[in-house]
């Protein structure tokens, strides 16, 4: 199993340096080799390989000879990365690469493992080229190094991100029971609510984050480009964002454990990717990313522990459908916050009875096997085909 560990990073004046010289040459590997690959398939259709790329950077080095500079393993990892995004954009249909920016883009670079070491005992990391570098231990780890990428956030902070090889193999997931399984509803008013009644409320903590943003950008607007004040103020920006990133992240990951704690088995939505993006309301499109965040969170930390995630059809009838008996509501509105059903006379919460309605059709997406439910809602409510999705 592999696992990525992110410590803080203390580079000295010279290797601070260094590796801003390393990300910029990254960066123009990155750009160089896109522009070679993109240019050969226009001219005559040549395909060319990630191996083919690497040859081309001893050439370029004679060019431009600043690239010597720089720790030399770096280089191809960052012609792997461009090829990585390549075939990324033919696999998942993601967008064709872009060239990096020299303001907007990740300052980052990748040491692979014959090249870097972590050594716990002194709390260092050792990168090839820049020597030792302290690093914060907040925890330790054991396995094999793969390797550290070393990046730069907007605040000006460095990190080491480490991806270690484990050794443990996953552990198996536990069988599905009803009794430790919750239905996870992305709500509408609140940010999820699960089928055993929990409203878990929307991140709302960063909203004095955004008035000093605001101010702070409307500051920076009056300050001339290029002016050593623009960027000091910018600088402010950049840690306030960085600061809102971090609260939501603590948020998705408290959130995440509180579920996984409580739970064998998790039934969510499967999420509209390409929906989100479209939402320009700012409370809406925060909450998209946190779901977002959510999940991808979920699907590693379930597979790390055994943990049961099941997704199932966004489409599906999850709102509309009385949990108790089944009665179809085609009536009900956006802005119905709970309802009597016409059919048995049960008071519903509209995003509970959604859980609930999940947490059924995830757990009927897996029968026969399945202990502790039968396809069957609380009062023999008989399983539609309709209600019946795959994963
Ligand atoms: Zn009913």
């Amino acid at each position: 199993m592999k696992k990525a560990f992110k410590y803080r990073i203390y580079p000295n004046k010279a290797q601070q340096a260094l590796l801003q010289v390393t990300f910029g040459c990254c960066r123009f590997v990155y750009n160089k080799t896109l522009d070679i690959r993109k240019k050969a398939y226009e001219t005559d259709k040549t395909k060319l390989s990630k191996f083919d790329l690497i040859k081309k950077i001893t050439p370029l080095k004679e060019e431009f000879p600043w690239l010597r500079d720089v720790p030399h393993v770096c280089l191809p990892q960052a012609v792997y990365n461009m090829d990585a995004a390549y075939q990324n954009f033919f696999k998942s249909g993601k967008g064709y690469p872009k060239f990096k920016s020299k303001h907007r883009s990740r300052k980052s670079c990748k040491f692979p493992s014959s090249h870097c070491a972590v050594l716990q005992d002194t709390s260092h990391l050792k990168l090839s080229k820049l020597g030792l570098v302290k690093y914060k231990k907040d925890r330790e780890f054991a396995g094999v190094l793969r390797h550290i990428v070393v990046t730069q956030e907007s605040d000006g902070r460095y990190y080491a991100s480490c991806l270690v090889e484990t050794g443990a193999d996953a552990p198996e997931p536990q069988p599905v029971e009803a009794s430790t399984t919750v239905g996870i509803d992305l709500g509408l008013k609140d940010f999820i609510v699960t089928s055993d009644g929990r409203k878990i409320s929307n991140p709302r903590f960063y909203a004095t984050i955004d008035r000093r943003l605001a101010c702070l950008q409307k500051h920076e607007a009056k300050k001339t480009k290029g002016s050593k004040r623009r960027a000091r103020i910018r600088l402010k920006i950049n840690k306030l964002y960085v600061k809102k990133r971090n609260l939501i992240k603590n948020y998705i990951y408290y959130v995440a454990k509180t579920l996984l704690r409580e739970s064998q088995t998790l039934v969510m939505e499967d999420l509209n990717i390409v929906g989100m993006v479209k939402n320009h309301s700012l409370a809406k499109s925060i909450q998209n990313i946190c779901w977002g965040e959510l999940r991808r969170v979920l699907e590693y930390k379930s597979q790390w522990s055994g943990h049961n995630l099941i997704f199932i059809d966004r489409w599906a009838p999850s709102t509309k459908t009385c949990s108790h008996c089944g009665f179809h509501n085609s009536t009900l509105t956006l802005s119905d916050r709970s309802w009597v059903c016409p059919g048995c006379g049960t008071h519903h919460d509209r995003d509970i009875n959604a859980a609930l309605n999940i947490k059924r059709m995830g757990l009927a997406s897996l029968l026969p096997a399945v202990s502790g439910f039968d396809g069957r809602g609380e009062v023999g409510y008989g399983l539609d085909e309709a209600s019946i999705c795959t994963v």
